[in-house]
């Protein structure tokens, strides 16, 4: 039997008559833009994460950028980020004109490493960016230390973090803003492209409104240049019913992670991820690291198991980002983890069978490094999966 990195059927399942009950509404009145389930979803959102201000926007990306410039990052200033993340963290900077400058990510959890921001820091820096990759909260409150005395606002990129905490305060509202994404397969995901910001700070929160619906609070009275980035009413429909169980399915995902753990403790060459203390992390990826990565995850696709690679290039090693003049050994240990991360099936609905059959196989195949390079090793096509 075969198993998918990641199954939404369930989940669409447990909420599909509720969804089809909130299109027809939607189709009746035909309020496709602003209806109001946006405005429902954006408070609801915000009750959840426990912050003062939702904004429902297009998609993760635009949230990210939106969050930005709410806090003021403009043309030509510094963004701080790690190397170690998905392109889109970095593609939220550059859309702004703004620079993205890249830090190394921690050896035990690979995320960006609060020891490195302060050298990266220059009168130009703008903002920092720690994001919570895996749905593994980053320690935000040591970049604050280092940020707030510079007066350097921190978005946080919570587009893999619903529902998680750090010391029981939620990430996307531990900073001064927080972008984050419901691609369809984040914690909780849109039936399409949908994403939010969220914000304590009300000044940040009338920008990223103003900005995000043409420079308009009043109807063709335009204060600045924006953009087009709304949530459509359709996907705050699919999302309103998705966030209702959200913290079930995230519990789902803790045990998942737990039990993958204990599974995988005894056997050689894979080493587990951990939480970092003061975590409630909500494993929107499971990351395993094996030293023979390509071959392991070559393998894994032929017995019909759906493993992926979160992310193959750090983003220094990118073309998108070769002008940013990096090179390689510039970041080693989001170089190194590149080459060892793998990531599991995990999704709220998998199965204990299912854990077991990935687990079976990873034993089996007994992970250890290879002599020669790891490009030698006969690769098959990558999987398209993305999540
Ligand atoms: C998904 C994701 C984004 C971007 O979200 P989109 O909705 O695809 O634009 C940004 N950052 C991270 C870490 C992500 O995983």
């Amino acid at each position: 039997m075969s198993i998918p990195l990641v199954d939404l059927a369930a989940q669409h399942a447990e909420v599909a008559e509720e969804i089809e009950a909130g299109l027809a509404d939607v189709f009746a009145t035909t309020a496709f833009i602003g209806g109001k389930a946006v405005g429902e979803f954006e408070l609801a959102y915000a009750d959840f994460t426990q912050v003062s201000h939702c904004i429902g926007v297009a998609n993760g990306t635009d949230a990210l950028e939106l969050a930005l410039r709410g806090v003021g990052v403009q043309a030509g200033g510094e963004v701080i980020l790690p190397a170690n993340t998905f392109i889109a963290t970095a593609e939220a900077v550059s859309r702004i004109g703004a620079i993205p400058v890249l830090v190394d990510v921690d050896p035990d959890y690979l995320l960006i490493d609060p020891n490195l921001v302060a050298a990266a820091i220059t009168k130009r820096t703008q903002a920092i960016v720690p994001v919570h990759l895996f749905g593994q909260v980053a320690p935000v409150e040591k970049i604050i230390e280092i940020a707030a005395p510079l007066g350097i606002p921190v978005v946080e990129d919570a587009a893999q973090s619903q529902g998680a905490t750090r010391f029981g305060r939620f990430a996307g509202g531990l900073g001064d803003a927080a972008g984050t994404s419901f691609y369809p397969g984040k914690n909780l995901g849109a039936a399409g492209d949908a994403g939010a910001v969220t914000t304590n700070r009300a000044d940040v929160a009338e920008r990223v409104r103003l900005i995000g619906a043409h420079g308009s609070a009043k109807k063709y009275v335009h204060d600045v240049v924006g953009f087009n980035s709304r949530l459509d009413t359709v996907q705050a429909v699919v999302l309103k019913a998705k966030l209702a169980r959200l913290a079930g399915w995230n519990e789902l995902r803790r045990a998942a992670a737990a039990r993958y753990t204990e599974l995988l403790a005894d056997v050689p060459g894979v080493r587990t991820p951990n939480s970092m203390p003061g975590n409630n992390d909500v494993w929107h990826l499971y990351v395993v690291r094996v030293p023979n990565r390509d071959a392991v995850l070559h393998s894994l696709h032929e017995a019909g198991i759906g493993a992926g690679i979160h992310y193959p290039y750090p983003l220094h090693l990118t073309r998108a980002y070769a002008g940013l003049g990096y090179q390689f050994g510039d970041f080693p240990v989001s170089e190194r983890a590149a080459n060892e991360i793998l990531s599991l099936p995990l999704f709220p609905h998998i199965t204990q069978a299912q854990q077991r059959q990935v687990v079976e196989a990873l034993r089996t195949l007994r992970p250890r490094a290879v002599k020669g390079t790891l490009v030698e090793v006969a690769l098959g096509p990558l999987s398209q999966v993305s999540i």
